[in-house]
Formats: structure tokens, sequence, C-alpha cells
């Protein structure tokens, strides 16, 4: 799987707002058929990656390649134009249209041309009810709003879209945060679809535990750096949360509490 030629790489990826170093230095990898996590508390500088990839900012520093050359993306579209495509966590579905109309939102096929071409919605449903299928989604009506999808279906047909579309890279911008542990099993599954497909995925979460029943590769930020980048092999579930959970400064904290030398709340003060 490792001797897959990276679809897109960062090398010294810095970025700046103002005199706030939200990266630095960061060195990625994603490459085809592999789910790389990202993870890392809040302020870590997740969603800061996840607009640089996306094409939203551009880096202050350092080099972005796709398929191993250079880029300067200059927008979204051209990232997507790329095969670069990103679900946001606030994902852009209009809940009050159906299923199918979501699935081919602003690219909606139309038959006839010019002033007179009118949207083609019986091939528009017929294509949207076929790729759902074809990726194992199963919705009871695709006439049906996507108001009306749970969470972990609305997600997923965000995802399918993205790849339908032409997405070589998918980046998934904490799919999981908002779902309970069934819905979280419907974005999991379609996560392993997507990479068994042949997709680089970018997975940001900060549920160690999602990641690690994903993940090839596992990349935690902290303050704006990389902490850790480690193949699955070489990190167990536990390493994983415990990382997560602040690792050594939770080992410092823990024999503090063994020693009893953080006074609990309780205790007046003086005593
Ligand atoms: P995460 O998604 O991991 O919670 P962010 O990438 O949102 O982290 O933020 C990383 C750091 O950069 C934080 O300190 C945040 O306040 C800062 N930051 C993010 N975006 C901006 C911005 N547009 N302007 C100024 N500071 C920002
Ligand atoms: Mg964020």
């Amino acid at each position: 799987m490792n001797d897959h030629e990276p679809l897109l790489e960062l090398r010294g990826i810095d970025k700046s707002f103002g005199n706030i170093h939200a990266l630095s230095g960061i060195d990625l990898l994603v490459r085809a058929g592999e789910v790389t996590c990202v993870l890392g508390d809040n302020g870590a500088g997740k969603s800061t990656l996840i607009k640089i990839l996306a094409g939203l900012y551009p880096p202050s520093s350092g080099e972005y390649l796709v398929d191993g050359e250079p880029v300067a993306l200059s927008s979204p579209r051209e990232a997507l134009d790329r095969g670069i495509a990103t679900v946001y966590q606030d994902l852009a579905l209009v809940r009050l249209m159906p299923v199918w109309r979501n699935f081919f939102l602003g690219s909606e096929l139309r038959r006839g041309r010019g002033p007179l071409s009118m949207l083609d919605t019986a091939r528009m449903r017929t294509i949207a009810d076929t790729e759902l299928r074809r990726m194992g989604i199963d919705l009871p009506d695709i006439d049906a709003p996507v108001g009306n999808l749970s969470g972990g279906q609305r997600q997923v047909v965000a995802i399918a879209r993205a790849v339908y579309f032409g997405a070589r890279v998918l980046i998934l911008d904490e799919p999981t945060a908002a779902l309970g542990v069934k819905q979280s099993g419907v974005v999991l599954r379609y996560v392993d679809a997507a990479r068994d497909a042949g997709l680089g995925v970018v997975f940001i979460t900060h549920n160690p535990h999602h990641a690690h029943m994903v993940g090839d590769r596992f990349v935690i930020l902290k303050l704006g750096r990389v902490e850790l980048d480690r193949p699955r092999e070489r990190l167990s579930p536990d390493q994983l949360a415990h990382h997560m959970a602040g690792g050594s400064e939770l080992d410092t904290l823990q024999r503090e509490l063994d020693r009893g030398a953080v006074p609990s709340a309780q205790e007046p003060k003086g005593a």
C-alpha cells in the first residue's frame, strides 16, 4: 500500500494570522488507498490545515504538492478540479430539497441547450439512486428532503456526491463529531469504502476510537505542530487515546494526583 505515490504532500507548511502561528512546519503525506487521520485538541490547527488542503487559504510558507508537483491553489474550485474534495461539518446541503437534487447541487444535469434547457430530473434521480445504492447506502426515498435524513446519512450523501464527481482525495472535517454511536458507524463504514475504492482520505477527528477504527496513519497536531506521525502498525488504540488525552502531561498529572500533591476542591485553604 505504501508504495503508492503520494496524492498530496505538505512540506514545512506554516500559516500565520497576524502574529498567531496557527501552523508551523507541517509535513503531511496523503496516499491513495489510505486513510490519514488528523487528530488534535481544540485550537490545534486542524481546521486551518483543512482549509489549506482545500485551497481556501494559501500557506504563509512551505510547499504544497499535488501528484508530486508544487501547486499554489487559489480557490476550492481549483482544488476540486484536481480531485481534492472537502466535506465540511456544516454540510453544503439544502435541507428542504430532495436527496437527488442535493446530490447534483451546483452540477445539475440539463436537457436541451441555451435558455430553453430544462433540468433533467429523471436522469438525476436515476443516477443519484444508482450511485447511492452502488456505494451501499440504502435510503428509503431519494425524493425525501435531505433534512429528513439522519446526520450520518447526510454526511454519507455528501461523501457519495464527492466520489461521484471524481474526487481522488476526500477531506472529512470531523464527520462524526455531532453523531451518536450508530450514526458514526454509518459514516465510518463509508470512510472504509472510500479507502477501498482507492481514494486518499483525510479524516479529521478528535475521537481516537473512531480514528483507530479506520485509520492507516495517524497525525496528531498540538498547538500548530505535528506532535506525532505514525503508521497503524506502530500505534495501539491505547497509545493513541493516551496521546490524545494529553500524553506525558497526563502522566505528570496522574503522578501528582497519586501523591496527593494536588489539593481537592473541598480542602480548606491553608490546611
Ligand atoms: P482546530 O480546528 O484544531 O480547533 P484551528 O485551525 O481552528 O484549530 O485554530 C488554530 C489556531 O489558529 C487557533 O489559535 C485559532 O484561534 C487560530 N485561528 C484560526 N483561524 C484564524 C483566523 N482566521 N484568524 C486568526 N486566528 C485564527
Ligand atoms: Mg476546527
